[in-house]
């Protein structure tokens, strides 16, 4: 399998705040290789051919058949892709992962995504020979379930305020697991489970627990959506754990619990995008078959508007996604084998991952809201596709840490990059140059994207210093700033690298695409900025500065999203599905 670190150069983390990255650095969506589109394509029969077909009873909750149908992934490899070759795994790259990830998408209720990712990675990375071994195998066959339980009825963000104790018995060969876990995804029918619980009610650590070990599921809990899932408390009563499944080293269980949480927001985004695009794609069969005053709805500009925005949306997704994929696979190539190196090499992508993450979410739950407005009241009607994937949208913003938390970590991290410190000393001088090439206006914009976000973490910095937490509402905005700088520059670099690969830049699709959602992200950069600049104290010293760096981003010409949004949408429709 080729692996796509083979196209990319190394770009460190934060280097869309910090360097100039060029379209030929960044990896692409076009750039998947065969084996990797080969791989995709065996993903999307099996989600097509054996998923889909038994929707009913998936929704029904037969785990008995979803049990089946994990085999039969396992059967296809599709369980394997993380797992190094050594435990029957493929030990493939993070794009070949995530792009598997995207068919999750057509049916999200499907354990899949969390059994390969939460389920298995914290062995793969965590594990013990001996632990790797015995377990992985297991895993990557389907023959047994995996599932991660960590947030508990008292703790869920504050996961690290968990309650669950681990007590070493007299004869020192167990321990004695008692709490209670909440939200368990797989809890109901999951064999292998990796448990976090406090030794003597203080040292963070993770289990291997098998449910044979005395783990008991909780009811199903009635949800808004994802109702084929299983998701229940587990109950931990007197749990006898043999001392040789402690997951990774006693009291350093939070190394386990977030480097197992960046991993997953790494590949939530492709997963977003795959229900994105499945939600255009209905969305657009229906208006082009919904006739109402004499003509079929996909005519009327209202709903052009909506069939155009959610291409948009779905193509500076992938772009984003894609490229923090890209740079993350180029990032292990170069890291080498070690497991802390590696997991040190992704944690440094995690301001990355929080915005791909929250984008993605977001971008999601607008694109699920419009398809059932095309829809009329048949959107709202529960035998029409929109409404479950309306429902089951929902929870990408509550889970992989909530939006809220991702958001408020995205400064303090930026802060603490080295790089980022360097141009902080003087960040009006430090307005990244605008490379040569192509939409030098687009260019511009993004410098002033990328100036501004420097302006306002330094004037965050300067004003509230180690108070800074406690400023969420200026996080937040300096973190909607840091997420439109990194999906414009996505955007640019996408577009780029795809009209100097194709040819011709006139009347391009994707070049309509970037025109509009730039002209849409300035808007929110300016208005972000503004935010931060109305909270500070009227004498500071970053007034002056913040302020022209907002009237340098708000000077960009207005571009003319009316037309550029009807050409979109007769592209698609022409298509008669989303085409990139
Ligand atoms: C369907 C489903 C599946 C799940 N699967 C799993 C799983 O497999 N394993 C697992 O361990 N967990 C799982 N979870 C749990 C999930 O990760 C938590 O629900 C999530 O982390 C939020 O925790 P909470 O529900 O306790 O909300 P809380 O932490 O109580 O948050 C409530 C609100 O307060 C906000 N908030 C909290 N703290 C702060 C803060 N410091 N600053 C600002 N705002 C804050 C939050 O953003 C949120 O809006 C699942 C949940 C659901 C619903």
């Amino acid at each position: 399998m080729a692996v796509s670190s083979s196209i990319v150069q190394f770009n460190p983390a934060a280097s869309f705040l910090t360097a100039d990255v060029t379209p030929g650095k960044v990896f692409t969506r076009e750039d998947l290789s065969p084996a990797q589109q080969m791989f995709g394509r065996i993903s999307q029969d099996f989600m097509r051919t054996e998923v889909l077909p038994h929707e009913k009873e998936i929704y029904a909750k037969d785990f008995a058949l979803v049990r089946r149908l994990l085999v039969k992934a396992g059967d296809l490899d599709l369980l394997r892709v993380d797992i190094p070759e050594a435990y029957d795994g493929l030990g493939l790259d993070k794009v070949s992962s995530a792009y598997v990830s995207e068919t999750l998408g057509l049916c999200p209720s499907f354990p899949l995504g969390t059994h390969t990712t939460i389920g298995t990675l914290p062995i793969v990375y965590f594990g013990t020979e001996a632990q790797k071994t015995r377990y992985l195998p297991l895993l990557a066959s389907g023959e047994k379930v995996g599932a991660y339980a960590l947030t508990e009825p008292g703790a869920g963000s504050d996961a690290l305020n968990i309650r669950t104790k681990a007590t070493l018995s007299a004869d020192g060969k167990h321990y004695l697991i008692n709490g209670q876990k909440m939200w368990i995804t797989n809890g109901g029918f999951a064999d292998i489970f990796t448990i976090f619980a406090k030794i003597d009610g203080e040292k963070f650590t993770a289990f291997i627990v098998e449910r044979e070990m005395g783990v008991v599921s909780g009811r199903e809990e009635p949800k808004l959506g994802l109702d084929g899932s299983s998701t229940t408390a587990l109950i931990l009563e007197n749990v006898k754990v043999p001392v040789e499944n402690v997951l990774g080293e006693i009291g350093q269980g939070h190394k386990v619990a977030f480097n197992i949480l960046n991993l997953g927001r790494l590949k939530l985004g492709t997963r977003n995008m795959g229900s994105a695009k499945q939600a255009l794609n209905g969305a657009l069969q229906y208006a082009l078959e919904r006739q109402q005053f004499g003509r079929a709805i996909a005519e009327f500009g209202m709903i052009q508007q909506k069939l155009a925005q959610m291409a948009v949306l779905s193509y500076v997704g992938d772009a984003m996604v894609f490229r923090c994929l890209g740079d993350v696979d180029a990032a292990l190539a170069a890291a080498g084998h070690e497991t802390l190196t590696i997991l040190k090499t992704i944690e440094s992508f995690a301001v990355e991952c929080s915005i791909n993450k929250v984008w993605t979410s977001e971008a999601l739950a607008w694109v699920v809201d419009e398809a059932i407005q095309v829809h009329g009241g048949y959107g709202y009607s529960k035998e029409y596709p929109p409404e479950r994937a309306y429902r089951d949208a929902r929870i990408t913003r509550i889970y992989e840490g909530t939006n809220e938390i991702n958001r408020i970590i995205i400064a303090p991290r930026l802060l603490k990059n080295a790089a980022v410190a360097q141009l902080l000393i003087h960040p009006s001088a430090a307005a990244p140059p605008v490379a040569d090439g192509l939409f030098p206006a687009e260019r511009q914009i993004l410098s002033a994207a990328k100036r501004l976000l420097l302006l306002t973490l330094a004037a965050a910095k300067n004003a509230y210093g180690d108070k800074l937490a406690n400023e969420q509402e200026v996080l937040g905005h300096i973190a909607d700033i840091a997420i439109e700088t990194y999906a414009i520059e996505s955007a640019v670099l996408r577009t780029s690298k795809l009209i100097a690969a194709r040819g011709g830049v006139e009347g391009a699709t994707p070049v309509d695409i970037m025109h509009v959602y730039f002209s849409d992200a300035a808007d929110k950069v300016e208005h972000s900025a503004r935010q931060v600049l109305a909270a500070l104290a009227a004498d500071a010293a970053d007034r002056a500065p913040l302020q022209d760096g907002i009237r340098s981003i708000a000077s960009h010409e207005t571009f003319n999203t009316v037309a550029g949004r009807r050409r979109i949408a007769t592209a698609v429709i022409k298509a008669g599905h989303y085409p990139y």
